[in-house]
C-alpha cells in the first residue's frame, strides 16, 4: 500500500465545473428536506401540474442519474414529510415522479460535463454508490473508469431487485445515462483477483474509490440454517434472474427484516411455490418496503407474520420440512438490539425451502483491503468529510464504508463521495457534508391516486388501464394539490 500512497498524489487547481453542486435542497419544503437526494420536489410537481413531465424529470436528474430508483424503489420519506399529509393524504410524490419518467421520453438531459481536467479516477464497484460517484466525477470533467467483477453494471439493482419492482428498461436507461457521460466500464474485473490497488496507481489513476458491497452475510445463529434448502435471499434472487430460472415446489418461507425478504417470497410464488410466508421481526410500521409493493405482495398471496422470529429450521435428514417461529416484542430503537421473545408462542410453519434476508452483512476477506482501517465487520473507517480511507488517495462509499442503506441514501452517499474526490483532486480540502435530514416517521401511502378506484395496478408490470390523456390529467390534478402548500416559499414558481 505504501507504493500506492506515493503515487496517488494531490493536485491543485480551481473548481471550474459549472455542473458541480451539492445535494442540499434548494427549497425549504419539508418533502425536499427529507429526500436523501435533495430532489427539488416542489419544482418537479410544478412541472407536472403544468403538463411538463420532461421538466420534472430534469429536476430529478439534477440530483441523481438514477431516477428509476427514486420512482420505483425508494421508501419515499419525502411523502412521509409532506405537510399535505396532516389530516388528509400526502401528495403522491413518488407516483408523480414515476409518471414523469414514463411520460418524459428517453432524451431528457439535465447536466452537462465541465471542462476536462486530465485527472483519472478508478471506481472499484459498479453498484449504485459507485455509479453515482462515477457520474458525479465525469460531470466534473474527470476521466472515470469503473471496474466491476460482474458482467453487467448496476450491482444489486441489476441482479437482486426483481424486474417486477424495478422495470429493466428504466434501469438500463439510467445506466446508459452514466456511461454516455464518458464513464468507461471494465466488466469482469475483481479487486485482488484481476488487479491490485498498486496496479491502479501504476496505471496512472490519480484517485481510487472503493464502492464494493459487503458481500458476506453474517451468520443467523438459527439452528438448521446450514442446510442445502436454506439460501441467502440475495443469492436466491440472483439465481431467479438467470435463464432458465430455478423451479420452486412446496411451501416457501422467507425470513428477514428487509424488503428483499418480500422480493424472495414473491419470486418463489411466481416460480411455482405452493405458498410463501414472510417471517418479519418487526411491526408493520417498520416495514422497509413501499406500501404499493406490500399491497402487491399480499395480492399475489404472500402471507406475513409480523413481530416473529425463527427459533429453528425443522429438518428431515438434509432437507427442510418447516420453520419453528415465535412471537417477539417490538425491538427497542437501538442498533444491534436483540428481539425479546414472548414465551409459549411457538408455532411450526411447513416449508420445503427457506431463504434468509439479512440486514447485517460483513466484508469477505480481501488482502487488498487488509491495510485500510476498518471496524470488526470489515467496514472501512472513513474521514466523514472527505470520504478518504486511512490511505491518502483511496476513498470509500456504499456498503463497504457505511453498511447497508436504503437506495436513495446509497445514491446520495456515492454522489457525495464523487464530490469529495473532485474537491481533493482540485486541491480543495473541504467537501460537501451530508446535510442534516430530519428524522421522519413513516406515513403509509395510499394506492396510486393517479388511477381510478377499484383498478388493480401494481405500478410496474401491469400497464395502467387509464388512457394516457386521462392519466396525465390525474397527475396534473394530484400535482396541483402541492401548489398552494404554505411551505413552498423556496420555490421559484
Ligand atoms: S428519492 Fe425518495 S425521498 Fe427523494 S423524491 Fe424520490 S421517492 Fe422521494
Ligand atoms: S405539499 Fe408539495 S411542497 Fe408541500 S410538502 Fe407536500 S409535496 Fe412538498
Amino acid at each position: 500500500m505504501t507504493a500506492t500512497v506515493a503515487k496517488l498524489r494531490v493536485h491543485t487547481g480551481t473548481r471550474t465545473s459549472p455542473s458541480w453542486q451539492d445535494d442540499a435542497p434548494r427549497t425549504r419544503a419539508p418533502c425536499a428536506l427529507a429526500c436523501p437526494l435533495g430532489i427539488d420536489i416542489p419544482e418537479a410537481t410544478a412541472c407536472i401540474a403544468r403538463g411538463d413531465p420532461a421538466g420534472a424529470l430534469r429536476r430529478v436528474l439534477h440530483a441523481t442519474p438514477f431516477p428509476s430508483c427514486c420512482a420505483f424503489l425508494c421508501h419515499h420519506p419525502c411523502q412521509s414529510a409532506c405537510v399535505r399529509g396532516a389530516g388528509v393524504r400526502p401528495v403522491a410524490i413518488r407516483h408523480l415522479l414515476r409518471h414523469a419518467i414514463d411520460q418524459a421520453g428517453p432524451d431528457t438531459m439535465a447536466r452537462t460535463a465541465g471542462p476536462a481536467t486530465g485527472r483519472r479516477v478508478a471506481v472499484v464497484g459498479g453498484g449504485p454508490a459507485g455509479l453515482a460517484a462515477a457520474h458525479e466525477l465525469a460531470m466534473a470533467g474527470h476521466q472515470v473508469t469503473v471496474l466491476d467483477r460482474a458482467a453487467q453494471p448496476g450491482g444489486a439493482t441489476a441482479v437482486v431487485v426483481p424486474g417486477f419492482r424495478l422495470p429493466q428498461e428504466h434501469l438500463h436507461r439510467d445506466l446508459e445515462r452514466v456511461f454516455s457521460a464518458g464513464v468507461t466500464l471494465k466488466a469482469g474485473f475483481q479487486l485482488g483477483r484481476d488487479f491490485t490497488l498498486n496496479d491502479l496507481a501504476a496505471e496512472g489513476f490519480d484517485a481510487v474509490l472503493l464502492a464494493i458491497g459487503l458481500g458476506r452475510p453474517r451468520p443467523t445463529h438459527v439452528a438448521g440454517d446450514e442446510l442445502d434448502d436454506v439460501l441467502d435471499a440475495k443469492i436466491l434472487l440472483a439465481r431467479a434472474a438467470a435463464t432458465p430460472p430455478p423451479a420452486f415446489t412446496g411451501d416457501f418461507v422467507s425470513i428477514g427484516g428487509t424488503g428483499t425478504a418480500f422480493d424472495a417470497a414473491r419470486t418463489a410464488l411466481r416460480l411455482g411455490a405452493a405458498s410463501a410466508t414472510v417471517v418479519f421481526p418487526m411491526p408493520l410500521s417498520d416495514l422497509p418496503l413501499p406500501e404499493d409493493d406490500l399491497r402487491s405482495a399480499e395480492q399475489e398471496g404472500v402471507r406475513t407474520l409480523f413481530l416473529a422470529e425463527p427459533v429453528r429450521i425443522l429438518r428431515r435428514g438434509r432437507h427442510v420440512v418447516g420453520v419453528r417461529v415465535r412471537k417477539v416484542m417490538p425491538l427497542p430503537n437501538a442498533v444491534d438490539a436483540q428481539p425479546i421473545p414472548i414465551p409459549d408462542t411457538e408455532i411450526d410453519i411447513p416449508a420445503r425451502q427457506v431463504c434468509v434476508a439479512r440486514t447485517r452483512r460483513e466484508r469477505a476477506p480481501n488482502r487488498e483491503l487488509a491495510s485500510l482501517d476498518a471496524d470488526e465487520h470489515g467496514q472501512l473507517i472513513l474521514d466523514p468529510v472527505t470520504h478518504m480511507t486511512s490511505c491518502p488517495g483511496i476513498f470509500g462509499a456504499g456498503d463497504l464504508a457505511g453498511g447497508p442503506r436504503r437506495i436513495a441514501e446509497t445514491l446520495a452517499d456515492g454522489r457525495r463521495a464523487g464530490q469529495a474526490i473532485d474537491a481533493w483532486l482540485r486541491g480543495q480540502g473541504g467537501s460537501p457534508r451530508a446535510p442534516e435530514r430530519p428524522v421522519i416517521a413513516h406515513v403509509a401511502a395510499p394506492a396510486d391516486p393517479l388511477e381510478p378506484e377499484g383498478v388493480t395496478w401494481d405500478g410496474v408490470e401491469t400497464p395502467s388501464n387509464l388512457d394516457p390523456t386521462a392519466r396525465c390529467r390525474r397527475a396534473s390534478e394530484e400535482a396541483r394539490r402541492c401548489l398552494d402548500c404554505p411551505c413552498r416559499q423556496g420555490c421559484t414558481h
